[in-house]
């Protein structure tokens, strides 16, 4: 058995890690590279392996890091299934559309105004290629072990756990004929008050875990009372909070946050929008599935009837003329994309207005490069200048903190051989490393892009 990883390796995108089992291969997660222009070229370059000969690919999460390459692999060939949660089907189900509806939108803007080097820009894939890609996905139970179902290929197991970070998030583990191996996948917070904490009741000989918060804690203070705090600054300044986030996860989170304040007269009833094509879709997909949540039925419709859902184009332009404060959410949440693109160039000019980035910003996206005090950022072509004050709530984020990852790794049901560090920057992974070695005596490294290990 042997493990190979594709991506994510000292930096946060581009999960993809093979699996050879005897003869069958399977892929964990499909994600695209994001953030700097290094990392996203590597999504035109040819995919490592044949994805014609790949069995299977076993997912995650829906986050486009993780599955956003799958479009391109069943393009390329891929002709197995894509192993999911319900949950994570039904989200994958309105992201990659989406996110080949951007790109297309995205090279159509290019070619018009002709801003890139590409004649004519094309998209790495359309929202055709990403559709056609969905009946590829197969739903997979929690907590039951599965087999791959190819005739004569079933050498390999795999279990769902949930992971928390974002709901339908899970850890799996797959036994191959001499070992097993778990990825955490992306950890989720013990203390989010919406989605559930990671179960970590299951072990593995080899184990691959997400490093993004290797070397942080996250801050003790209340995010509630800094969202307060953000919302009275702007709402005194007459100024719009923007909220560059994913429509399921953090969104829901920030609007959890901003209904406790709302209840209890800490701030202003000024108007929430939560503005997606995909919002009303993104409402039915939790609803169905408010099992995977912490808070009750009743308390997710209050959420939702707390905002106002912008679904059309012609909605979302229309919010960009708005003169009263109020508090827009939109995607994507490193401003990567999407149509918070069209409310940065409005809003993030002036003084008076605040963006508020609610989770982890991956090197080079914009949502990066404005947490460290960008002057201007790049929109379609164009530099904008960013006035408006930017604030990074580092403690909204969905990934679990250095000593929850720590905790999280002790309470697994096994001493694993051996620890491989992932999806976190250098020294991120690096911080990970020496706690992992110096208090839990376990043997861990950091691997290199397309570094192979045999599983023994
Ligand atoms: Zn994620």
């Amino acid at each position: 058995m042997k493990i190979q990883f594709l991506g994510a390796t000292t930096t946060v995108t581009g999960s993809r890690y093979l699996i050879t089992s005897g003869n069958t291969t399977v892929l964990v997660d499909c994600g695209l590279f994001q953030g700097f222009k290094s990392l996203r070229l590597k999504n035109w370059s040819n995919f490592p392996v044949d994805p014609k000969k790949l069995d299977a690919v076993f997912l995650t999460h829906a986050h486009l890091d993780h599955s956003g390459y799958i479009p391109l692999l069943v393009k390329q060939g891929f002709r197995g299934p894509v192993y999911a949660t319900r949950l994570t089907i039904d989200l994958c189900g309105l992201l990659l559309p989406d996110s080949g509806y951007l790109q297309e939108e995205e090279a159509r803007l290019a070619n018009q105004r002709g801003y890139s080097k590409h004649h004519p820009a094309l998209p790495l894939y359309t929202a055709d290629d990403a559709k056609r890609s969905l009946e590829s996905f197969k739903k997979v139970p929690w907590y039951k072990p599965n087999h791959i179902s190819r005739k004569g290929r079933g050498n390999l197991q795999f279990e769902y756990h949930p992971a928390g970070h974002l709901p339908g998030a899970a850890s799996i583990v797959v036994q191959g004929e001499q070992a097993s191996i778990a990825f955490s996948g992306d950890l989720g917070r013990t203390s989010d008050p919406l989605v559930r904490a990671p179960d970590p009741r299951f072990g593995a000989d080899y184990l691959v875990v997400e490093s993004t918060y290797g070397d942080r804690i996250h801050p003790t203070t209340d995010p509630e009372d800094q969202l307060r705090q953000v919302v009275l600054r702007t709402f005194e300044r007459s100024g719009t909070v923007v909220i560059p986030s994913f429509a399921v996860g953090r969104a829901q989170l920030v609007l959890h946050y901003l209904l406790q304040l709302k209840r209890k007269r800490a701030i202003p009833d000024i108007p929430v929008y939560l503005n997606s094509p995909m919002a009303a879709q993104a409402k039915h997909a939790w609803s169905t599935h408010s099992a995977e949540l912490k808070i009750s039925r009743e308390e997710l419709a209050e959420i939702w009837r707390s905002v106002r859902i912008i679904g059309s184009q012609e909605e979302s332009v229309a919010l960009n003329e708005k003169t009263e404060p109020s508090i827009i959410v939109a995607a994507s949440g490193m401003a990567t994309g999407g149509r918070i693109l069209h409310h940065l160039k409005r809003f993030a000019p002036h003084r008076q207005n605040t963006i508020l980035f609610a989770g982890y910003q991956a090197g080079g996206t914009r949502g990066d490069l404005m947490v460290r005090g960008a002057e201007s950022v790049k929109i379609h072509g164009e530099q904008w200048p960013i006035r408006a004050e930017v604030i990074h709530l580092d403690n909204l984020s969905a990934h679990a903190d250095s000593n929850e990852l720590i905790e999280w790794v002790g309470s697994l049901h096994r001493k694993h051989r051996r620890i491989f560090i992932t999806h976190g920057d250098r020294d991120a992974a690096e911080a990970l490393r020496k706690r992992l070695v110096n208090e839990l005596g376990l043997e861990a490294s950091i691997p290199e892009e397309l570094e192979e290990f045999e599983l023994a």
